[in-house]
């Protein structure tokens, strides 16, 4: 008898090479996790034949023909196989061995790539098996298709597999007795006969609904027991102290804080008073106010006499941080100097391209505790930077951030700190479940008070008139006192990757870059064009317009950056630095060029940066690709023999010899994609909406991270954004397990299934957001 770990060779001889090389199969739980592709029942039906297109049918034998070849030895067969509908003809150069198994009446499932010859369909030598050979053994009434192994033919995969289950015995079983009985599961090894050699399609379900609910369960039970680890570890309590520093912001802050933020605030001080670490994870619409939450629970963490850390994506982000805490605790944060606030603390910034003494500085003021809040970059985490006493890491934007770096900033605290991590990107609740289930979840729903609606508009860029329109509302939003964003895809002619550009999970292809998939038919606006573009456009006369990117020096950037807020400039042409958490009320236009080279959720960030002082905001996404019109004209000559110019010339060189002819029209810009995306994000601000196209438009493994390499540990059945019902029953389930027997030590199946996948990386990519 065999198990799951038996190797292949000995119970199917030479296929096993086979399936080895060519899809790294090689022992009997590989073979068994090689799922087929879908099923067939046993009607002949030929019904999916396309020109071009690889078929598996099945077939009965209508008539079979010998002759001798003209100008060859030998003879050839034809022979014409039919599922009463539709009819192929089949040809062997070579009759022999052929001509006693394909006799009229005979049945068999046949597979080959589809052509034609004199009109007809045809398959030429193809691989077939007779339904009385590969019905031997078993007699299952449905016949399972798997994806091809080398050169073995899907009956020889499905003969493989049978014989495996011929010899298998009854497989660990990863799910415990008593949730299969309340969830109506049957056991793994039941899953996997029903699911290679099923007799109905109810059967495969049954199977399926087993495997799906496993890899949920599995995947819970590993977050249950990282979040019970969590909970393990204490660390010091930071409650706020009466007659403190949040005290004594709160007084002066200029507005009411929102209902939300209120009770998120309570529910941080709560458990910033506990003796066991936080581990929550805000989310909350761009303009929500994220950064007071942060920053009061920063002040708690200081009154306790602890330290708290800020880590930014980018260094535009950072000094905005930096800049507006400090102006937000006005003489709070000039503890220890003249005419600062007896409660005061200091407030540090620490990037990379600081020069050597102001980081010296800077490195001092956080050992010794002086600065008791540190906002910072990636520099932050570097080994030489020590806190005096680390109480709260607050991690901005997380998508951005991997595990590894929160974990990094996380063990410079003497005694595990509290964390705080903040999205803007809002989270499908089943995705919070899975990716960051590991983390309590807090939601800022409601925007603060006073923000304006935005309108959004896709605007064809080679429309005449469209762009000297975008311009001319441009102008006019300046002579009202507004300051507008131009966001572009790349910064210049030059060849260098913009560094903060490329920290964007979803990278747009930058011209320069050389691993960028194939340049797009006409070049990416750049800002140092588009920028020259403003200077001449006439509608913008005597405006002051200024370009910021991850390539200007660090101070530059910081000036550029200050001036706009400060009002002194009037349009900003960028790079996606502004796409997080730059906060500039004023600014009331966001125009994006080459919009459909943007993720969805960039789109509804750089949206973002808009409309948040009371004024109405414009975003204006402009296309240079008129995919709407892109693609009716490629319809168009789909659809119609007429003459309609250069396509249809070139179609003309085909179909001149009496032979059909096939014309593909092959377009590299996915426009249809593009298009749903742009007119998504104009259609709504709801970023969860806008969220879950975004990841509908993904593969699952991409939702959950990093390229899975192990066959076996990406999911194979389960749908994170669709099984919602089985995602939560598998964590409850999964976390009163847990809760029992954290160990599994009474679970050793499950430990193993858990293992596997822990060990396959997952506890990086669990979390890397
Ligand atoms: P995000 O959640 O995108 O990080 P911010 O924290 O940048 O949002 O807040 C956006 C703007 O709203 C900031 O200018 C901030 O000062 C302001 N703000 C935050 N909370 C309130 C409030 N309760 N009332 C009015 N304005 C607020
Ligand atoms: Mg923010």
């Amino acid at each position: 008898m065999a198990t799951e770990s038996s190797k292949l060779a000995p119970i199917i001889a030479s296929a096993a090479k086979q399936f080895a090389a060519a899809r790294g199969i090689e022992t009997v739980g590989d073979l068994l996790a090689f799922w087929p592709r879908r099923y067939r029942t046993r009607d002949a039906d030929l019904g999916t034949a396309e020109v071009g297109k690889f078929l598996v049918g099945v077939a009965e034998v209508k008539s079979a023909s010998t002759r001798p070849m003209q100008k060859r030895k030998g003879t050839m067969l034809n022979v014409v196989i039919t599922d009463g509908r539709h009819d192929i003809d089949i040809t062997f150069f070579k009759a022999w061995g052929h001509e006693k198994a394909l006799v009229p009446k005979a049945r068999g499932i046949f597979a080959g790539t589809v052509g034609t010859y004199n009109q007809r369909l045809q398959l030429t030598h193809p691989g077939y098996t007779m339904l009385d050979d590969f019905d031997a053994g078993d007699r299952k009434a449905l016949i399972p298709i798997y994806r091809s192994v080398g050169k073995l033919h899907t009956w020889t995969v499905t003969e493989s597999v049978r014989r495996v289950l011929d010899v298998l015995d009854d497989v660990p079983d990863a799910l415990p007795a008593d949730v299969r009985a309340r969830r109506k599961l049957v056991s793994r090894t039941d899953a996997l006969r029903g699911i290679h050699t099923p007799d109905t399609m109810a059967e495969v379900e049954t199977a399926r609904r087993r495997l799906r609910y496993e890899e949920a369960f599995v995947l819970q039970v590993t977050l249950a027991q990282r979040r019970r680890a969590a909970a393990g570890q204490s660390t010091t309590p930071r409650p706020a102290r009466p007659g403190g520093l949040l005290e004594a912001f709160d007084g002066r802050l200029p507005f009411t804080l929102t209902g939300g933020q209120q009770e998120v605030g309570a529910t941080i001080a709560q458990e910033m008073g506990r003796d066991v670490p936080m581990h929550r994870l805000l989310q909350g619409e761009v303009g929500s106010g994220k950064t007071i939450v942060a920053l009061r629970a920063m002040l708690a963490a200081v009154d306790s006499g602890g330290q708290a850390a800020l880590l930014a994506p980018t260094e535009v982000l950072a000094a905005q941080h930096h800049r507006t805490i400090t102006a937000m605790l006005g003489d709070l944060a000039e503890g220890g100097m003249l005419g600062g606030s007896e409660h005061g603390t200091r407030v540090a910034l620490l990037t990379g391209s600081q020069s050597t003494a102001e980081r010296r500085r800077t490195l001092l003021d956080v050992v010794t505790g002086d600065a008791g809040i540190v906002v910072g970059t990636h520099a932050l985490l570097q080994e030489n930077v020590d806190f005096f006493d680390l109480g709260l890491v607050v991690v901005d934007e997380q998508h951005r951030f991997g595990v590894e770096q929160r974990d990094a900033l996380r063990g410079k605290g003497t005694v595990p700190p509290h964390v705080l991590v903040m999205t803007a990107t809002p989270i499908p609740r089943t995705v919070a479940m899975t990716v960051f289930g590991d983390l309590e979840t807090s939601t800022l729903r409601e925007l603060p008070a006073g923000r304006a609606p935005i309108t959004t508009h896709v605007v064809p860029e080679d429309r005449p008139g469209w762009m000297a329109r975008t311009w001319a509302r441009v102008a006019e939003e300046v002579r009202a006192g507004r300051q507008v964003y131009v966001v572009c895809p790349r910064i210049g002619d030059d060849d260098v990757p913009d560094d903060e550009t490329d920290l964007r999970a979803e990278a747009v292809a930058d011209d320069g870059d050389e691993d960028a998939p194939a340049a797009p038919a006409r070049p990416l606006k750049s800002v140092y064009a588009v920028h020259a573009t403003l200077a001449e456009e006439p509608a913008l006369a005597g405006l002051s317009v200024e370009v910021l990117h991850g390539r200007l020096a660090a101070d530059e950037k910081d000036a550029v950056m200050a001036r706009f807020q400060r009002g002194e400039l009037d349009v900003l042409v960028s790079t996606t630095v502004v796409e997080v958490g730059v906060d500039v009320p004023n600014a009331s236009v966001m125009v994006v060029m080459d919009a459909d080279r943007f993720g969805v959720s960039q789109l509804h960030q750089l949206r973002g940066r808009i409309g948040r002082g009371g004024h109405p905001g414009l975003c204006l996404l402009v296309t240079g690709t008129d995919v709407e019109a892109a693609m009716t004209r490629l319809n168009a000559v789909a659809a119609t023999t007429d003459p309609a110019a250069q396509l249809h010339q070139l179609r003309g060189r085909i179909g001149r010899g009496g032979h059909p002819g096939l014309c593909l029209l092959v377009t590299g810009t996915d426009v249809e994609a593009a298009m749903t995306r742009l007119n998504a994000v104009a259609a709504t601000t709801d970023g969860f909406e806008l969220a879950r196209l975004d990841l509908s438009q993904r593969r699952e493994g991409d939702i959950l991270g990093a390229a899975q390499h192990g066959r076996r540990t990406q999911l194979e059945f389960l749908h994170i954004l669709e099984d919602e019902d089985v995602i939560e029953q598998a964590r409850e389930d999964a976390f009163a397990l847990v809760a029992d027997d954290p160990e599994l030590g009474e679970h050793p199946d499950l430990a193993a299934a858990v293992r596997a996948r822990v060990d396959a990386e997952q506890a990086a990519y669990l979390e890397r957001g």
